[in-house]
């Protein structure tokens, strides 16, 4: 996956018609993208910025039924999403581990409640299911976490979830669809959407933010997959086009693993706000989240930042749970992300947390197909559904989806999921091999992380890091994890990757200091 090799791809016949092009590289489009070209569609799929760098980075890293939804009786979301984790452990087992949770129990009612709960969400997993609920003892609760807060604790019920790295799925996403010969592309943005002369869409303008270059790109189906941005993409189809999406932020804070030490993650099922709150071991530490705050159209951004109020709230109800109270400056990094909900039409007064978690497919008279709201777990079948109408509208030849038991780059089985680089798979031993043949590549870029220099290198030759950012946040997850840490790594990292990309001086100065401006938002004072 080489951007030259795929711009390469794109320029050597301007005129070319594609099948399918795909706007937007989040969960979304990279799923409708390897869906395409898995089926034999000609494919490009242009993402503004870096892959997953919107929401598909910043979720809660779960692959989940969503408890919550069956508890609000969204039963067919339920299945579909358990059905759906199922799949991806199976195709991506070197990203997707199974988790235990727990569920702590402080009132006599809530231990049986929530077990009857958990079977029947067993029972719809059916023999995807990753294994059988329990009610455990004070004594099973506190063994499997010994920070939970014990005061009035009468035990608990334990469950299985599917856990992931975001990110790092969208890339081996981005890494399959190109092994299946589609073009995909970071720093391209959309600019225009071009109509023929019945007014149908047949492709799109686009701008390479690296060259400054303007690119037409001709296709017979335009998807717009660009989560909370795709009423921007509406309006340049139909300027009148009413608002589709209703955005949601959700934060998340990283501490230390001493907060949570053990395996099992926890789950609280009734915050004071009526919604779900987790704490999940991931990469050696703690994330903690999530909230759901209604946001305004004109907030949308790539870069949200936490509200105060949501920074109380996560801190004030984790240290309800937890023994020790985590503080503002035990927070090692802090993210926001935006939820791109498919609000119904007549929701006005409805809160977001009530909003379906299902997706939305939409066809303009234009053509254009628009694909919103849905989950990260859901991602399969969001673009099996999305390609099945677009080779209706498109007037493609029909060919079936094989993505359902389509193993992603990476695939490898039997993952030791503590083990430093798990998140390679198959890629580890090529890793390995650069050392080999380069020892200095295996230095460390943190005395206190294992992370070394032949991850920037592999980052920059073959998954497509451009900045700094990409590698710190998305490659690794430095970012996310020790934000304070990442910024120490950066002048190591923009030095690298000069290197690899024959970039300048100026442009190594450039890149630290951008990256340390964003990290700030990242690190609460
Ligand atoms: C706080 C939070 C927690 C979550 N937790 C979970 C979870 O644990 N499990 C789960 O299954 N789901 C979870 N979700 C939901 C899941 O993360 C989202 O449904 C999913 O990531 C949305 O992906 P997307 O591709 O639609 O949007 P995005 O990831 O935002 O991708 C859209 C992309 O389009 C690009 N774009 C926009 N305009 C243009 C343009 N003009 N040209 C080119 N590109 C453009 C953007 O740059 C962006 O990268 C969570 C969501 C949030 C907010």
């Amino acid at each position: 996956m080489q951007r030259d090799f795929l711009m390469s791809q794109l320029k050597k016949n301007p005129n070319k018609q594609w099948d399918i092009v795909v706007i937007g590289g989040g969960a979304t489009g990279l799923g409708i993208a390897v869906d395409a070209a898995s089926r034999g569609y000609k494919t490009v799929l242009l993402e503004q910025s870096d892959f997953a760098k919107g929401t598909s980075s910043r979720s809660t890293k779960l692959v989940h039924g969503g408890v919550r939804y069956l508890a609000q009786g969204d039963v067919s979301l339920v299945l579909e999403a358990l059905h759906e984790r199922g799949l991806l452990r199976r195709n991506a087992p070197h990203l997707v581990k199974n988790q235990a949770f727990i569920i702590p129990s402080y009132d006599w009612w809530e231990g049986p409640f929530y077990n009857i709960g958990m079977k029947v969400y067993d029972m719809m997993a059916g023999r995807l299911g990753l294994g059988p609920s329990e009610k455990i003892s004070r004594e099973e609760t506190l063994k499997a976490i010994p920070n939970l807060d014990e005061n009035h604790l009468n035990g608990g019920v334990i469950y299985y979830d599917g856990q992931f790295d975001d990110s790092r799925l969208a890339i081996n996403l981005a890494q399959t669809a190109v092994e299946h010969e589609a073009v995909v592309l970071n720093y391209m943005k959309v600019t225009n959407l071009l109509k023929d002369k019945n007014e149908l869409v047949c492709g799109v303008e686009a701008h390479d933010e690296e060259s400054g270059e303007n690119h037409t790109i001709h296709s017979r189906v335009v998807i717009n997959a660009t989560g909370v941005f795709v009423d921007n993409i509406l309006s340049m189809d139909d300027s009148n086009a009413p608002a589709l999406v209703r955005p949601s932020q959700g934060i998340h804070f990283v501490l230390d693993k001493s907060f949570l030490q053990g395996d099992s993650a926890i789950m609280i099922p009734k915050t004071s706000d009526g919604r779900v709150l987790f704490a999940v071991p991931w990469h050696d530490k703690v994330v903690v989240g999530t909230t759901d705050t209604p946001l305004e159209p004109d907030y949308i951004t790539l870069e949200p930042r936490a509200l105060e109020e949501e920074i109380d709230f996560v801190l004030n109800t984790a240290a309800q749970y937890l023994k020790k109270d985590p503080q503002k400056k035990d927070v090692l990094s802090v993210f926001a992300g935006l939820r791109p909900l498919a609000a119904q039409q007549d929701s006005e007064s409805q809160s977001t947390k009530e909003i379906s978690r299902s997706h939305r497919l939409m066809v303009s008279l234009s053509g254009l197909i628009t694909i919103t709201g849905g989950k990260w777990t859901t991602y399969r079948k969001m673009a099996e559904d999305t390609v099945n109408k677009a080779w209706m509208v498109g007037g493609l030849s029909k060919r079936k989806c094989v993505t359902e038991h389509m193993p992603i780059h990476g695939y490898v089985k039997n993952t030791h999921f503590d083990s430093p680089g798990y998140f390679y798979g198959s890629d580890r031993s090529s890793i390995n091999a650069m050392i080999q043949e380069e020892p200095s590549l295996g230095k460390r870029l943190h005395p206190n992380y294992e992370y070394t220099r032949v991850q920037v290198v592999w980052a920059v030759r073959y998954e497509m890091a451009r900045t700094i950012e990409d590698f710190l946040s998305r490659r690794i997850r430095m970012l996310l994890l020790d934000a304070r840490a990442s910024m120490a790594m950066a002048q190591d990292v923009a030095d690298i990757m000069a290197r690899e990309l024959k970039r300048d001086n100026t442009w190594i100065k450039d890149q630290v200091k951008d990256y340390q401006t964003l990290a700030q938002g990242y690190i609460l004072s």
